[in-house]
């Protein structure tokens, strides 16, 4: 199958980890799930997919777990989560 655009965007997963199959799946997965990612904030997902950047997987998962609401991950009252202390779009003091 010859990959689209939005697969070739999409870096590979650490090497080695993965079975081929196991790669293709979670391109075609994340290509698949960038389509539903607001524009200003696909480019912290694809830092967070390329796997070198934890602050940009930071990032991506309070965007993921907010709807895509900078304020509402600003805002965030759940401090029990393990993420809280290093959530993104925080004002400082
Ligand atoms: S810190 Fe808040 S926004 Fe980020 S993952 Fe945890 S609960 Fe979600």
């Amino acid at each position: 199958m010859k990959p689209t655009k939005a697969t070739e965007r999409v870096k590979r997963p650490v090497k080695g980890t993965l079975s081929e199959e196991q790669a293709k799946e979670v391109l075609r997965r994340r290509s698949a799930y960038e389509r539903n990612v607001q524009a200003s904030y696909v480019g912290v997902y694809r830092r967070a997919w390329k796997g070198r950047s934890l602050r940009a997987a930071i990032n991506a998962k309070c965007l993921d777990c907010c709807c895509q609401n900078r304020i509402v991950v600003r805002n965030c009252s759940c401090v029990e989560c393990p993420l809280w202390d290093y959530r993104p779009y925080q004002v400082s003091e």
